[in-house]
């Protein structure tokens, strides 16, 4: 679960971390009276979506009036941002972090993330950071250095102060960095983080170090334990189908690809990605609707796959184990039935009562593509994609 840039402070402030003073506003109005509460000389009226990337894409603005802050807040507010994280489409603005502005001696990277080839934490810093980390990234990789942190004994102050010391901080300062890393890092186990990202943490001139910045990803299997972190999450965030599709107990992922796929199983739908791909195209999406699917599901699950204009052919990919394949057929029927499937459609079905629901979509009118193996049919829907 991705929470807000004001959650995350938040959160870390809760934990002892110092972070600018500032609230989030979800009007003109309410950010006037932030502002006035905050008798800062600027104030920082920062876009709150769940993307990096704002200040570039016109979502990080400074302020020098109270007034300032109200007329910025209406200009943003209801604004479609985008950023090279959103995509094209841009994200709908609908909330504001209204923010003193600090005065930046130097901006640094600083981010935790689970390396799980290396099955260990790795702490990155990089003294330059800020809105060109992906650049230093790509061009000057030894400008970042990485700490890997072994669970069982945690992060140690040494690796800290290495840390420091290649950002360029010494005495007191380098001092207060190793503080602040050790901190987060509280925070990142504390809080079953699976990204922590200051970007940037920043030197200020008055030589106080302190995250302007803050991303926080946590691990949705561990929110049964983090009630509290739970009411993070922000449904306006998230792709109104995979929310749908969560409620009917389907696991939906939206991508970027042509190809609609039906599939049930974690494996065999990872598999069917993989041969979509190996013969050329690109999936739509990633759908396991379960291995005990009811035709409900199966015709909720094929809604939302034609609900993707992106769609141009639909891969249906079964091994009837425990789901029968007739239920598959139910479903598929009734979907064509309640939507339409105007995209060329490939089923491959296999196993438990095969027979019967391969004679219920053959007489069923729909127009169907078959094939004898699942690669075939991979190779025909790939192919109908191209064409349709
Ligand atoms: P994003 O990473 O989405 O672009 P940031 O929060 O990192 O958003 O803001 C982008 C840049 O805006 C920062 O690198 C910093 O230079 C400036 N900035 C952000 N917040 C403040 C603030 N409170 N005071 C002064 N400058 C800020
Ligand atoms: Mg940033």
């Amino acid at each position: 679960m991705n929470i807000h840039e004001y959650q995350a402070k938040e959160l870390l402030s809760k934990n002892g971390i110092n972070v600018p003073a500032g609230k989030v506003a979800f009007s003109s109005d309410q950010a006037i009276r932030i502002a006035n509460d905050l008798q800062s000389e600027k104030f920082v009226v920062k876009a709150q979506i769940h993307a990096g990337g704002r200040g570039k894409g016109g979502g990080v603005k400074i302020a020098s009036t109270v007034e300032d802050v109200g007329r910025l807040t209406s200009d943003m507010i209801g604004m479609k941002l985008i950023t090279h994280q959103t995509g094209p489409e841009g994200k709908l603005v609908g909330k504001v972090l209204i923010e003193e502005a600090s005065q930046i001696e130097k901006e640094f990277y600083l981010g935790m993330v689970i390396d799980r080839s290396e099955e260990k934490i790795v702490v990155m810093a990089s003294p330059e950071g800020g809105v060109e980390i992906e650049e230093v990234a790509k061009n000057s990789p030894d400008k970042i250095i990485k700490e890997y942190v072994d669970i069982s004994v945690g992060l140690l102050p040494f690796q800290c102060r290495k840390i420091a010391y290649f950002l360029g901080l010494k005495g007191k300062t380098a001092n207060k960095a190793v503080n602040l890393i050790l901190k987060l890092y509280e925070v990142f186990i504390k809080s079953d983080c699976s990204l922590v990202e200051i970007n940037p943490m920043i030197l200020t001139k008055s030589d106080y170090l302190i995250p302007l910045d803050a991303k926080l990803n946590i691990d949705d299997n561990a929110l049964y334990r983090h009630k509290d972190l739970s009411e993070y999450h922000d449904p306006d965030e998230e792709d109104s189908n995979e929310l749908e599709a969560s409620k009917w107990g389907i696991s939906y992922v939206k991508l970027d690809g042509n190809i609609g796929c039906l599939v049930n199983g974690a494996g065999l739908a990872m598999s069917t990605m993989d041969i979509i791909k190996y013969h050329g195209g690109e999936p739509a999406n990633f759908l396991d609707v379960g291995g005990g699917a009811t035709p409900q599901q199966v015709t909720q699950a094929f809604k939302m796959i034609l609900s993707d204009k992106n769609v141009k052919a639909v891969f249906v990919n079964i091994f009837g184990g425990i789901m029968k394949c007739d239920t598959v057929a139910t479903g598929i029927i009734s979907a064509a039935k309640e939507v339409g499937i105007e995209v060329p459609l490939v089923v491959r079905l296999e196993g438990t009562n095969v027979e019967i629901g391969r004679e219920m979509l053959s007489k069923s009118g729909l127009n169907i593509i078959t094939g004898s193996d699942m690669k075939e049919c991979a190779a025909k829907v790939v192919e109908s994609a191209q064409n349709s």
